[in-house]
């Protein structure tokens, strides 16, 4: 089909998933105007997603939508334990307690906590705040079907689903959050590594108001149930109130029928019931990473660049993680202030937090599938006694590698980043559960408490940040280098807060946009080459001017 229309437009996004939806609000925070085509109508029939992480919770904040996931209709009094049972009327072999949403607290690295609000609650917050941005034009109902480009930009060519109308689009970038069996990332990606796959998997979301009060086993966000023959599904609160979802973890490829599905209900709550299946999915877990996330003016994120396991429920935090370090990047290229080289360190930067995630994930399907087969497990005999008793508490170990997960959360570092200067320091190794926050060149910019009430976190988002820790550091050799390459940057003077010194622990730090410590020491390198390669002018500068500064 020829196209018989061409349009213009600013930066185009296919596909509305949450992380295309947090890309083009992040873009239009910073003014740019943006183009998004999605090809449903945005009705989510399965929720996949319910967990959005510490992180993704402090881009809320900077987006100001945090009020809108606290005030989703996820019931914020539902206890999020996760127990493990041999069926939900059967034996429960331990758990592990977790508060309410309402009751729980952030950790103290944070001033936001991980919240529960299902895709179907939290696609609709982040749709909602982009379109209310005027130069946000989200196109439901409009599919990509290819494109070309050139040294100068896009050609997408788009088919109105519901006209059958196809058309071009001429844009100076396209990124492809088409999520997994990404169409850009087909031809632009290099393929994919990793397993294909890990297992077949069917989810059933069904309704049942009643479950809790069926069983014994009290309030839980997750039911995790093992038989003799091993561990074979979890039951999870989608909404906190009527709505479940059973994932049975290895399913045959062509799926179960309608009356399999009922009898695989009854047999993990243990009994016969009322219940409604709303919706049925088989499908594949793999732990694949795309070779490359770029190709000139085209780019992937979020599932269309990866693919994980749920388990750990890292994928859209990965994906959410993947906008905000694009969007600031695009939008300096755009300006003039940032070197197209910039956009070169998107790859470097988010790739290898994707394989890290990813195994993790895999790691944790491993430990969810790890008690094999305990013949007496559900006896009623001093032999299933002592199975479950042994088995409970080393599987509950086991799982909670699962529950705390920080570091990955807020713990990824762009350490090999062509545009962060190294201080000479030694990072420490990165942990799963263990996170301590440091401000050397490449981590997160830490959280701390500042004395008028703000986060250190809420300074950040507007152009680079260059804390001044004490009186007699000086910043404007470095502020005059950005200036001259237009580079918008901000003094802040941080030189009375003892607590925030300490945990940046170095009189100047440099912070981009996108809230990552671009660079912090004593005393500087040369100013000009510091600019140019925080802006992507000078990727690597330090190796070429062999200095590193250590933190002082
Ligand atoms: C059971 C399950 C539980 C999960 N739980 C969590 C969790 O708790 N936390 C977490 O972080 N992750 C979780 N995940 C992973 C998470 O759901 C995904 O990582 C996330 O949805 C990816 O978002 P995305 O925007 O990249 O892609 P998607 O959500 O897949 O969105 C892509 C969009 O692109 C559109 N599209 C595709 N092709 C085109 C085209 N050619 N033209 C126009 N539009 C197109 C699609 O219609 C779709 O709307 C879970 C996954 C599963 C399966």
């Amino acid at each position: 089909m020829s196209a018989n229309t061409s349009v213009s437009a600013p930066i185009l996004i296919v596909g509305a998933g949450p992380v295309g939806l947090a890309l083009a609000g992040d873009l239009a925070v910073l003014g740019q105007a943006v183009t998004v085509l999605e090809r449903s109508d945005g009705t989510i029939e399965q929720p996949r997603m319910d967990m959005v992480g510490v992180r993704t919770m402090e881009f809320c904040r900077r987006w100001g939508i945090v009020p809108n996931v606290e005030a989703s209709a996820y019931n914020r009094d539902l206890a999020q334990d996760n127990v493990y049972v041999t069926s939900l009327t059967g034996y429960e072999l331990s758990r592990e307690r977790f508060p309410s949403m309402r009751a729980s607290k952030p950790p103290e690295q944070s001033p936001q906590k991980r919240e529960r609000c299902p895709q179907d609650m939290f696609d609709p917050i982040l749709s909602a705040w982009a379109r209310s941005f005027p130069h946000v034009d989200v196109r439901y109902r409009h599919q990509l079907t290819g494109f070309e480009q050139n040294a100068s930009g896009v050609t997408a060519h788009v088919t109105d689903v519901v006209t059958e109308k196809t058309f071009d689009i001429e844009a100076p970038y396209l990124i492809g959050c088409d999520g997994a069996g990404s169409r850009v990332a087909k031809a632009i990606a290099g393929g994919m590594e990793g397993t294909p796959v890990l297992s077949q998997t069917t989810n059933i979301i069904f309704r049942a108001p009643q479950l809790l009060s069926l069983h014994d086993k009290g309030e839980a966000y997750r039911f995790i149930i093992l038989s003799p023959e091993g561990m074979w599904c979890t039951i999870v609160a989608i909404n906190g109130w009527d709505r479940w979802r059973m994932s049975i973890t290895n399913t045959p490829p062509e799926g179960l029928t309608r009356e399999e599905i009922a009898n695989e209900i009854r047999r993990a709550v243990g009994i016969d019931f009322d219940f409604e299946i709303l919706s049925v999915t088989s499908w594949t877990r793999r732990e694949l990473v795309a070779q490359t996330y770029q190709q000139g003016r085209v780019f992937i994120a979020g599932d269309a660049a990866h693919v994980m396991s749920p388990t750990g429920g890292f994928g859209m935090n990965t994906g959410i993680g993947d906008a905000v370090d694009l969007g600031w990047k695009l939008d300096a290229v755009l300006r003039g202030w940032g070197d197209p080289g910039l956009l070169d360190s998107y790859t470097p930067e988010r790739r290898p937090v994707a394989v890290r995630n990813g195994r993790e994930s895999s790691a944790n399907l491993a430990r969810m599938l790890s008690p094999g087969k305990n013949p007496a497990l559900c006896d009623d005999t001093p032999e299933g006694e002592e199975c479950r008793a042994e088995l409970g508490p080393r599987y509950a170990e086991a799982m909670s590698h699962e529950w705390y997960t920080l570091g990955i959360h807020l713990g990824y570092r762009y350490d090999d980043s062509p545009i962060c200067w190294p201080d000479g320091t030694v990072a420490p190794p990165l942990e799963v559960a263990k996170y301590v926050q440091e401000a050397r060149a490449g981590a997160r910019a830490p959280h701390v408490w500042l004395s008028d009430g703000r986060s250190t976190l809420d300074l950040f988002g507007d152009g680079f940040v260059l804390l001044r820790f004490t009186a007699h550091a000086q910043p404007d050799p470095i502020v005059a280098a950005l200036r001259e390459r237009n580079v918008p940057v901000r003094v802040v003077d941080l030189s009375g807060e003892a607590a925030a010194a300490k945990v940046y622990a170095a009189p100047l730090v440099l912070v981009r946009p996108d809230g990552h410590v671009a660079w912090r020491g004593a005393s500087m390198p040369e100013p000009g080459l510091l600019a140019d390669c925080v802006r992507g002018a000078a990727p690597y500068a330090w190796k070429t001017a062999g200095e590193l500064v250590a933190g002082g």
